[in-house]
């Protein structure tokens, strides 16, 4: 499974399911990150204060 990271919202999509509802469309292409690296992402989550979509990302990381 692949992610999109959006780091202007501080969100993380599922790239599969993410969408235009996402509105990560609006975000810069350099604030974009695709990533495979799950403790990365859990890392952000965690650390940072990221945000999994509730649209797209239903099932990742726990809620
Ligand atoms: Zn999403």
């Amino acid at each position: 499974m692949k992610y999109l990271i959006d780091h202007s919202k501080k969100v993380i999509h599922r790239t599969t399911f993410a969408g235009d509802q996402c509105e990560f469309h609006t975000t810069p292409i350099d604030k974009r990150e695709g990533t495979l690296d799950s403790p990365y992402l859990e890392k952000l989550v965690a650390e940072k204060s990221y945000k999994v979509c509730d649209v797209c990302s239903s099932s990742m990381i726990k809620e």
